[in-house]
């Protein structure tokens, strides 16, 4: 059977989106979590300006969760790596767009407005959708493709 999200025709995204959420369905796989693996690319004029996935901070232990399985409150997400990665280098985010394997949550969702970003591309949803709702209503495109329209 072929379920299509009535939200996202075909012809909203293209052949360069399908690859950049592959190649961010690859960087997920490199986070150290355990209970979640995101990964994120920032693309501008069809270049990769900036990429992240789950974790710690540069420096600290590669371990995202402690001893009961909770994730530790300083491990960043996909999204603000990948920004923050911007924000030391020369680069901006202005008008970019957002490759993500999970929707972002209502913090990331923030960074994303103010960051400049202006496309949001997704596979999974995240369980809170009001980051995405907080996007739409800033105006920022956000498109959900699934991990079926990935493999056709
Ligand atoms: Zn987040």
């Amino acid at each position: 059977m072929c379920i299509k999200n009535p939200q996202t025709p075909p012809e909203m995204y293209n052949k360069f989106d399908v690859a950049y959420l592959k190649m961010a369905l690859e960087w997920a796989k490199l986070s150290h979590c355990q209970r979640k693996q995101v990964g994120a690319l920032i693309v501008k004029d069809r270049t990769i300006i900036s990429d992240g996935y789950n974790g710690t901070p540069s420096g600290f232990e590669n371990c995202c969760e402690d001893d009961n399985d909770k994730t530790k409150w300083y491990v960043l997400h996909a999204e603000a790596n990948a920004i923050l990665k911007i924000a030391r280098s020369t680069q901006s985010c202005e008008g970019a767009t957002l490759y993500l394997t999970l929707s972002p949550c209502k913090e990331c969702s923030k960074l994303v407005l103010q960051s400049g970003i202006k496309r949001v591309v997704y596979i999974h949803q995240y369980s809170d959708g009001e980051g995405l709702e907080f996007l739409k209503n800033a105006q920022i495109e956000v498109l959900q493709i699934t991990e079926e329209e990935l493999r056709q």
